[in-house]
């Protein structure tokens, strides 16, 4: 693997490009796309040129939780799904085969080869999106009880950027890294997108309605901005 200043560097030809591109990719590092017969040993010296700008992207990204180093996340010893305040203690046990994940109480066990870091993962992340339904579902119905603001269907995904939305049709979709978000954000993202149901915008009428039922929801709408600290790398 070459390296530009700690981070993996992958240099790509594109025959339609026109000029260099460099991108910080998550996951990955940083990326070079060249255009056909550009010399890749002028790279380093181009690079140098944008420095700045490298170190100030990658230093916005990582602060918001952005791997850029290209390894894949340390296993968890725990797992702490804040929302519900459940924390499980994670033992491995390394063996050949397909891997399994069992919760037991406050213990989770996970079989399988441990050398094969990016199946465990999966696994750990499945578990935890089956998890965030069985958890989110129950949360967001009892709230849509409770300020009788009824809700068409709802869906769980692990998505990048937005903790939630809601469709016209009255679909209301949660991202299942909200289990790691503790309580009172979680209750306001549902309360945010319930009150969506009445209101299918950002008006002036929305955000009164939320501030009848949350008088802090500036607050808590800053914080969940700044959410993403939350959520274990290995969920990201
Ligand atoms: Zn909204």
């Amino acid at each position: 693997m070459i390296e530009y200043r700690g981070l993996p560097l992958t240099i790509k030809m594109n025959p339609r490009a026109r000029r260099v591109l460099v991108k910080l990719v998550p996951g990955q590092g940083l990326e070079v796309v060249v255009p056909k017969r550009f010399d890749a040993g002028l790279v380093p010296e181009l690079l140098d040129g944008k420095r700045a700008w490298i170190d100030r992207t990658r230093a916005r990204m990582e602060a918001c939780g952005v791997d850029l180093s290209g390894r894949l996340p340390d296993l968890p010893e725990t797992i702490n799904f804040q929302a519900v305040e459940r924390t499980y203690r994670v033992d491995y046990l390394d063996q050949i085969g397909r891997v399994s994940v069992v919760g037991n109480g406050g213990r989770l066990m996970v079989r399988g080869p441990i050398e094969d870091q990016g199946a465990i993962l999966e696994s750990l992340q499945r578990f935890a999106a089956v998890k965030a339904r069985e958890i989110l579902l129950p949360l967001l119905d009892d709230m849509s009880c409770r300020l009788a603001m009824p809700y068409a269907s709802m869906r769980v995904r692990r998505q990048k950027t937005r903790w939630g939305s809601c469709s016209a049709r009255g679909t209301i979709s949660l991202n299942a890294k909200l289990l790691f978000l503790p309580g009172e954000l979680v209750s306001h993202l549902l309360l945010h997108e319930l009150c969506h149901t009445r209101h299918l915008n950002h008006s002036a009428k929305y955000w009164a309605l939320v501030a009848r039922i949350e008088p802090d929801f500036m607050r808590l709408e800053e914080e969940l901005k700044r959410g993403s600290h939350h959520v274990p790398s290995w969920f990201v």
